[in-house]
């Protein structure tokens, strides 16, 4: 049970060991915040680098503008890391950085209810904490969507979702199907073509890929990061500087924007099949789905063991799929890089604040928030990450840093005042629709296609917006958009 022991040592729950809530840890200690309690429903850190292990996961941002800007890493041993090397970096961070006491692992939080002072919080195993600030840090892509296809139940092979990869089963030398292409499945291809016996990806929508080269880092280049400087800092702007340039050509610069199709367009160009090359041909805008960049994708998907199967998926026999013209894609595994529920945000934990007032009310019709981090009528219960985030145009570890220094900001004034704080509802309605109206008009809501990027009514549920204009934005909290009032005392 954290202990509430008043404004001199406020208590804090996280929800979620993820990037954000590690994040969200260093710097509470770093503040001085001691009386906290990360509460993790896995049983590791990590997030999504702990949910996916696929073969080939690896992260396509480079791997120097994914680690926190506190705790550079000279190392990394390639531009771009796997996966499990970027497990290892914030488990290693979280661990130098003394966070790793305050994690409890096992503990899905099923509700938090605010009783007018504090919040419960209640844990799938029965348990209950108090906390005066909960900072809901559980990111967005980890319910896995296995689509219901008839028949599934019957297929005599193994099966998982991808970010549930049972590494029991052997996949070299056998029959792989591969339900999707999205960036999940892309980096599967690419690791797998070649060493399976036949690779039958399942597409229904091609992708535009952005190809990137993924060289070594020499161990002298890797020391010239250690000791200089210099050299440090101008590999990082120049790398921020790309990245910069990925987050421009989706908010808007004309430039920026055909410079990436082009070097799309050329890359599919060069595919020599043009029966192959019809099929991989997005009908869409470039960016509209959230761009996969990759090296090797294409080498990999023209080896001779791989098909493209573009015919609709009838149903799954005990022997592999049927597609709709009758055909049976024998199988020994089949794998669903089918993706999240990237719309569930915080549910299915309940959450009720102030007034008996439930999230499931505030979010009826939308997901709605303060800038994405804090909810109207749930006073102190603050977000990382959270519905209306950026997405595509900047790199998530930028964003929850950005974000994170904007929540110091209200917990000091929680702190400071002892009060209640939570956005007013029309502030939040008038941010909401303004970042709902750019997003409308950005590519991922006019491009022509679907992801899941979109809502149920076709809008972007991401913020287009570029890190360095999100970090103007968020440098001071308006706390005019805010209601404040004391905490009551309870007697
Ligand atoms: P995703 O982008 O949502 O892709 C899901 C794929 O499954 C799509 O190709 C979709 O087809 C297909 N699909 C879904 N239901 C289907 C059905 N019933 N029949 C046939 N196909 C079906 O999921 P993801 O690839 O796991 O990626 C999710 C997100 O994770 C990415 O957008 C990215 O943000 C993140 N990610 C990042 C990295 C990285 O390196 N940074 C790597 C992997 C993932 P349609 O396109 O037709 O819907």
């Amino acid at each position: 049970m954290a202990n509430v022991e008043g404004r001199a040592s406020p208590s804090f729950i996280i929800i979620g060991a993820g990037i954000s809530g590690i994040l969200m840890g260093i710097r509470l200690l770093e503040n001085g915040y001691r009386n906290f309690t990360i509460l993790e429903k896995g049983d590791r850190l990590g997030g999504t680098w702990r949910d996916n292990t696929y073969p080939g996961v690896a992260c396509d941002v480079a791997a120097h503008l994914y680690t926190y800007s506190f705790a550079r890493n000279p190392w990394w041993q390639t531009r771009y890391a796997k996966g499990a090397d970027i497990w290892r970096y914030y488990h290693s961070v979280a661990r130098s950085h003394g966070v790793l006491p305050f994690i409890r692992y096992g503990k899905q939080v099923e509700a938090a209810d605010f009783d007018g002072r504090e919040w419960l919080v209640r844990t799938a195993d029965g348990e209950r904490y108090s906390a005066d600030i909960v900072i809901a840090a559980n990111g967005r892509l980890h319910h896995p969507v296995i689509p219901d296809i008839e028949g599934a139940a019957s297929f005599e092979g193994a099966q998982f979702h991808t970010a549930r990869w049972d590494h029991n089963v052997a996949v070299k030398g056998k029959r792989i199907g591969l339900i999707g292409t999205g960036s999940t499945a892309t980096q599967i291809i690419t690791n797998l073509a070649g060493d399976v016996a036949r690779l039958s990806v399942f597409q229904r929508t091609p992708q535009w890929v952005f190809p990137v080269k993924n060289s070594n880092t020499p161990w002298w280049r890797r020391l010239a990061f250690l000791l200089s400087g210099k050299h440090w800092t101008h590999y990082y702007l120049q790398l921020r500087g790309e990245t910069e340039a990925r987050g421009k050509a989706t908010t808007g610069s004309t430039e920026a924007r055909h410079l990436r199709d082009q070097v799309c367009h050329d890359a599919l160009a060069a595919i020599g099949d043009p029966a192959l090359r019809a099929k991989l041909t997005p009908d869409y805008e470039v960016g509209c789905k959230r761009l996969v960049f990759s090296d090797g994708f294409y080498e990999a998907i023209q080896k001779p063991s791989v098909d493209v199967v573009t015919t609709r998926i009838s149903h799954i026999a005990p022997a592999g799929i049927v597609t709709e013209d009758g055909m049976l894609h024998e199988l020994d595994v089949l794998v669903f890089a089918t993706g999240f529920d990237a719309h569930a945000y915080l549910r299915p934990m309940q959450v009720t604040g102030e007034n008996g007032m439930t999230l499931e009310t505030v979010w009826r019709d939308l997901p709605l928030t303060y800038h994405s981090m804090a909810i109207p009528h749930m006073p102190n219960f603050l977000l990382i990450n959270g519905p209306y985030s950026p997405g595509g145009s900047a790199s998530v570890v930028g964003i929850v840093e950005t974000q994170v220094e904007y929540l110091l900001q209200l917990i000091k004034r929680i702190v400071q005042r002892d009060v209640l704080i939570a956005p007013r509802e029309d502030a939040a309605r008038n941010w909401l629709e303004d970042v709902r109206t750019q997003a409308r008009n950005s590519v991922w809501g006019t491009g022509g296609c679907q992801s899941w990027y979109l809502d149920k009514d076709g809008v972007p549920t991401l913020n287009p917006i570029t890190l360095s204009d999100l970090q103007a934005q968020l440098a001071v909290p308006d706390f005019n958009d805010f209601d404040e009032r004391p905490r009551a005392v309870t007697v």
